[in-house]
């Protein structure tokens, strides 16, 4: 599950990174409005959090420009002081929620936990291939009907494939989704963490579903 934070104060966007990754979700960090505006036009984020006060252009203009174009993606508002006339306008400028500074993490977690629920345009649905379900809202896994633990970015990488199921998606597809931009490192992981999904989701199951196809991808097999 993507997240974008635009928050210029780096103590606090370096907390908010740590903290929503420990949450199982990818996190991408910019530092000002315009930055911000480019990532969340770039990028299928499931929330934003947005902090008013920031260079370049504040969290308002951000905010309405984006509904302006159209993006319906949740938005969390930063508001600078605990006054009104800032949450007011936060919801004026077309955010779903604001938090005023300072604010505790359990509650900022909570709020997007309701955020994400209650989606831009509802829920979302449970995924299926075969007796494999995947639960986007709460992050369950379940095949005939047994629940199987997945760690979050296990997750992440199954519900890639269960979004389309049957076709190949590429490793670098998935690494785009599931892993931060500028992700630095062995593109390989992604096979560790398809290793790990076929040791719980498949074998114990006597079932071959993620399917390697050799130079472009993996697939999901509901047959499989
Ligand atoms: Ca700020």
């Amino acid at each position: 599950m993507r997240v974008l934070v635009v928050e210029d104060e780096s103590r606090m966007a370096e907390a908010l990174r740590d903290g929503l990754r420990a949450e199982g979700y990818t996190v991408d960090v910019v530092n000002d409005g315009r930055s911000g505006l480019w990532y969340a036009r770039l990028n299928d984020y499931r929330v934003i959090v947005l902090d008013v006060m920031l260079p370049g252009l504040n969290g308002y203009r951000v905010c309405a420009r984006l509904r302006q174009e159209g993006v319906t993606t949740p938005i969390l508002m930063l508001t600078a002081k605990d006054g009104e006339y800032d949450e007011i306008e936060a919801l004026d400028t077309g955010a779903d929620d604001y938090l005023a500074k300072p604010f505790s993490y359990p509650v900022l977690v909570a709020r997007l936990r309701a955020l994400v629920r209650r989606g831009g345009a509802g829920r979302r649905p449970e995924l299926t291939a075969g007796d494999l379900v995947l639960d986007p809202a709460d992050h369950s896994c379940r095949r005939a009907g047994t629940p199987v633990e997945l760690t979050p970015r296990e997750f992440a990488v199954l519900e890639c494939l269960a979004e389309r199921p049957g076709e190949v998606v590429a490793k670098t597809a998935i690494l785009d989704q599931v892993w931060e931009n500028g992700f630095e490192g062995d593109p390989n992981i992604v096979e560790v963490y398809i290793s790990a999904l076929r040791r719980k989701i498949d074998t114990p199951f006597g079932r071959s579903s993620i399917v390697t196809v050799r130079g472009s991808g993996y697939r999901l097999d509901a047959r499989g």
